[in-house]
């Protein structure tokens, strides 16, 4: 039941304006399912018989949104997602409208205003965004024709009207479908899609092509953020819209593993997604997409196939999807970085300082908790019951403290005008490479960085060629990422 108390007082006050003025005012849609469902709405959209001119002229405090008839009312802050130092929220009211004509699949032809309410919630996607709550005749009720409220005890999830004619003139509904069963779902609330959507949905999956990689990628990212993204990913390729999503990743359903691994390299993308502790989209993608290149590197058969150099071949093939789908560059760097590291050998006792420092130097101090929430989704969702958590903790201890010693040329105990001003290296790429010379060698052995151990290193290092210097700060380098990823083979002997 839906109560008036559990509306904020500045949505009641736009609504009582709005009847005071002889206009109707509802609360519709998202806001309603949720206060229904006991979750607090991400946002509190009012809709009206008033058209935007009266609305505005009724709030002086409002702008005009869009061409779509919405208008934003500024009112003052109340929700608790709004960052604190904001002073306002707004609330979206917009005129009840009727949507004709999509040729496109996209969006429609012509936006109509309509005097009727149950006309605008008509054109509204699933019967549970269909209702509205707000006075009718001096008295508060849920105005409910699609029976949404029904659907939302029974856990349906079922289109306003016809699926077909319904996902047909806007195929983002058949993403918007797959998102709102994964937000909705949960450890004690088993959703499902009504049948005839479901197979709405099956049948028209290669309308997705019509819509925009940004919109694709809107839906996606609620998807991996909600409460179930395990049943949405599943969802999404039972629908048969993620071959037009990330076919990638379905190049891993059916791919056996190792010893090591009882679930297929699909089942466990998916399930190292559903146990990642982050919260951020970046991380979770790389969750999801870590083991995105086994199925190319795979040798062998059986317990001793093997995935050589998968990290590498899921990292490019991880920059390949994020860019294909348009997501900032932030993320693809970083769910690239993490998927490209996503191995790194860790084993108490066994691994260095040193080892640890190189893994800091090459992923970043900032980004060590993420890959090590990456490793923890790695872990649990590799269906072994042991997430080895003393292994991540001791790591986590072992970063603490060598965070401290130098990882960066930054934190060596010269810089590069002390090379010019007291050795005379004329400026140029010549004091890089020396730099990089000497933190390679302070990366195995912290006690050289000393300004006077540095200066007496670099007297020597003079003489050479910048492309000697090169190849020795690469060498050095290497010869220990040669050891490390020999550590890293060993611990996945098969993978
Ligand atoms: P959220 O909690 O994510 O905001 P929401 O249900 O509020 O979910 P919105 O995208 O904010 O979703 O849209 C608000 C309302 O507008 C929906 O509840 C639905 O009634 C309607 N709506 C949004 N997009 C569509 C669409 N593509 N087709 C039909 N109706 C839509
Ligand atoms: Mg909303």
């Amino acid at each position: 039941m839906i109560k008036r108390h559990h509306i904020p007082q500045p949505v009641i006050e736009i609504i009582e304006r709005l009847s005071q003025a002889g206009f109707e005012a509802f609360i519709v849609g998202g806001c309603v399912r949720d206060t229904l469902l006991g979750r607090t709405p991400k946002d509190w959209d009012i809709t009206t018989n008033a058209i935007p001119d009266e609305i505005m002229a009724l709030f002086p405090e409002s702008f005009y949104e869009n061409g779509f008839g919405t208008v934003g009312v500024k009112v003052v802050r109340f929700m608790e997602s709004t960052p604190e130092e904001k002073e306002e929220d707004v609330i979206e009211v917009t005129t009840y409208r009727i949507e004709s004509g999509y040729a496109d699949k996209r969006r429609p032809d012509t936006v109509a205003f309509t005097d009727s309410l149950e006309q605008d919630l008509a054109r509204r996607d699933f019967t549970i965004n269909a209702m509205a709550y707000g006075p009718r005749n001096g008295v508060w009720d849920l105005i409910d024709p699609f029976h949404g409220q029904n659907d939302l005890e029974q856990r349906i999830l079922r289109t306003v009207g016809n699926p077909k004619d319904r996902l047909n003139e806007d195929a983002l509904r058949l993403m918007r479908a797959v998102r709102f069963f994964a937000e909705l779902n949960t450890a004690n609330a088993h959703w499902q899609i009504d049948t005839d959507t479901f197979s709405a949905i099956r049948q028209l999956a290669d309308g997705l092509k019509s819509i925009s990689h940004e919109r694709i990628r809107d839906e996606l990212s609620h998807i991996i953020l909600s409460k179930n993204p395990e049943a949405g990913i599943t969802m999404l390729e039972d629908t048969g819209l993620l071959k037009h999503i990330i076919p990638e990743l379905r190049e891993g359903i059916g791919v056996s593993q190792n010893l090591h691994h009882s679930f297929t390299v699909w089942e466990h993308n998916i399930k190292a997604l559903a146990t990642c502790p982050s919260k951020k989209l970046s991380v979770r993608l790389a969750a999801l997409l870590h083991d995105v290149g086994k199925p190319r590197t795979k040798r062998g058969e059986g317990y001793r196939s093997t995935f050589y150099n998968h990290d590498h071949v899921g990292a490019r093939m991880t920059k390949a999807i994020l860019t294909r789908l348009h997501y900032p560059n932030t993320i693809i760097d970083h769910a690239t970085l993490l998927v490209d590291n996503h191995l790194f050998y860790y084993n108490v006792g066994e691994v260095t300082e040193a080892s640890v420092r190189r893994l800091i130097r090459r992923v970043g101090l900032e980004n060590m908790r993420d890959l090590m929430d990456v490793r923890i989704g790695d872990r649990l969702g590799s269906g072994v019951p042991k997430a080895k958590p003393y292994k991540l903790r001791h790591l986590e201890y072992m970063v603490e403290k060598v965070s401290r010693d130098p990882v960066s040329v930054k934190m060596l105990s010269i810089k590069g005008t002390d090379l010019l001003e007291t050795l005379h290296v004329p400026a140029g790429p010549k004091i890089g490479a020396i730099l990089d010379v000497l933190l390679a060698e302070v990366i195995e052995d912290p006690s050289k960085n000393t300004r006077e151990a540095l200066l007496q290193r670099s007297n020597d290092l003079i003489n050479r060629d910048l492309d000697a210097l090169r190849r020795l700060a690469k060498e050095r380098i290497d010869e220990k990422r040669h050891e490390d990823d020999r550590g890293i083979k060993k611990s996945h002997w098969v993978g």
